[in-house]
């Protein structure tokens, strides 16, 4: 047969009960959490999609392999085993290991950026923008138009706009020490970045002598879109497809917790030997030792197996698959969300939904705290809490305010799925809140993940 059912690629040996709650419980907890949903004890949440970062399930081989982590301080086994996976699939020189994404993200910036220095980007991620902005640089998106526009729909919605990319590198070259890519594109909706227009990305840093980083957490579920949407690609195996896309790049920093299927981890590899050194001083300094950079020798054991796993076809499709089932099933009802389906979460278009809510009174916060309150499920607002504060100080609206529903690895079943999506439908065809939130107490980086809001309808 012609199986036309997609299976979960996988059978469960061990399972984690999940609590249920009632209405006024969930309630009292948002009070308590200032609204920000960030602030909730996870028991309090049925149906956890804050993040697909950390949150996967590891394969009985994973744990196997954690079994055989070599936690010496210096050369430990699992580093080389680590390193050699990486240099396998990146063919970059130098790897370093990270406690997780965002201290490659650091390292490397402070090792190469100079206040006032510009770092192109399809859409940097929020950690990447706070990153580049501690070091007084400039972190410029130059997605392409499209990719701007929740509901148009566009294979590759995550590729960089290549004229405005040589405007900047002709217009104001000097300023921009290397230019980034994000794949998938996660601030801008899970959305792919295609090899085509990489391979232009690449041009363009030939051109001005440029090198190429890539963001590269979501590799794998980039390279499976690549495979099914890109002409001609659709021989080609998704490991084939990541090698080359790596082999296009100088470098590139990475969230284990992401595709490399594991609970932390992360690296930063590098072919520029001189950068290389900079980076494993400061990694001493703040992270450790160069062969295990603030994991343990089991973690390095995790990610290498991991990053062996992430590729295998049948679990991208699936892993594809399971995004895309819930969006036909918004997009049937009429629900407004970002389209195509993302790599690895569905996105609400809460300002499709609910335009009467300014953009400063935080749409994408209403619609994620009625989800919770509604169903026990929790979301992230992507919207003007998230990016509306500038490093000045001024408040301006975000391109676009939407609510990520990011789906762990292998951690949910179909009919998870299936509660997701009505839940979404009853908050959606329910009645609306008339007005939304202010902020009562917010830092001044990063301050969704701490700020405390209220609602301002009474
Ligand atoms: C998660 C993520 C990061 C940061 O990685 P952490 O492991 O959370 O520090 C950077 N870029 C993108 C695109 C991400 O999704």
């Amino acid at each position: 047969m012609e199986p036309r059912t997609i299976i979960e690629p996988f059978r469960i040996k061990s399972v984690e009960a999940v609590r249920f709650t009632t209405r006024e419980e969930r309630a009292a907890a948002l009070r308590a959490a200032g609204y920000n949903l960030f602030r909730l004890r996870a028991e309090d949440v049925l149906i956890d999609l804050l993040t697909d970062s950390g949150t996967g399930a590891m394969s009985a081989a994973q744990w196997g392999a954690v079994m055989q982590g070599d936690e010496s301080y210096a050369g430990s086994r699992s580093f080389y085993r680590f390193e050699a996976v990486v240099k396998e699939l990146t063919g970059l020189r130098h790897v370093i290991p990270t406690h997780q994404g965002r201290a490659a993200e650091r390292i490397l910036f402070h090792c190469a950026l100079k206040a006032g220095d510009i770092v192109p980007n399809n859409n940097h991620f929020d950690t990447t923008r706070a990153n580049i902005e501690t070091e007084d640089a400039e972190a410029r998106d130059l997605v392409i138009p499209e990719g701007r526009v929740p509901a148009l729909l566009h294979p590759f919605k995550g590729n960089v706009d290549l004229g405005a990319l040589e405007r900047l590198l002709s217009t104001e070259g000097p300023r921009v020490p290397l230019v980034m890519v994000t794949i998938t594109n996660n601030s801008g909706g899970g959305q792919p970045v295609s090899l085509e227009n990489l391979r232009g990305v690449r041009a363009l840093c030939d051109r001005y002598r440029k090198p190429l980083f890539l963001d590269a957490c979501r590799f794998a579920e980039n390279a499976w879109f690549i495979h099914t949407r890109e002409a001609g690609m659709g021989d080609r195996s998704p490991r084939d497809i990541a090698r080359e896309v790596f082999a296009l790049c100088d470098g590139c920093t990475m969230s284990a917790k992401k595709d490399g299927m594991a609970n932390i981890g992360g690296f930063l590899a590098l072919n520029d030997d001189a950068l290389a050194e900079r980076a494993r001083n400061l990694l001493i300094l703040t992270e450790g030792f160069p062969t295990y950079g603030g994991l343990a020798g089991y973690d390095l054991e995790a990610v290498a197996r991991g990053l062996e796993e992430v590729t295998d076809p049948h679990y991208l499709r699936y892993r594809a698959r399971s995004i895309e089932y819930v969006v036909d099933k918004l997009v049937a009802a009429d629900v407004p969300v970002l389209r195509p389906a993302g790599g690895h979460a569905i996105y609400l278009d809460a300002r499709g939904l609910w335009p009467h809510i300014p953009p400063l009174e935080y749409p994408g916060v209403a619609l994620a705290d009625a989800l919770y309150l509604e169903a026990g499920v929790r979301s992230v607002e992507i919207g003007s809490l998230m990016f509306g504060m500038r490093p000045d100080g001024v408040e301006v609206p975000a391109a676009m305010e939407l609510v990520r529903l990011a789906i762990p690895r292998r951690v949910y079943t179909q009919s998870h799925m299936d509660y997701v999506a009505e839940a979404v439908l009853s908050v959606a065809k329910g009645k609306p809140p008339r007005r939304g939130y202010r902020i009562t107490e917010a830092p001044k980086v990063l301050r969704h993940f701490t700020a405390r809001l209220e609602p301002l309808e009474g």
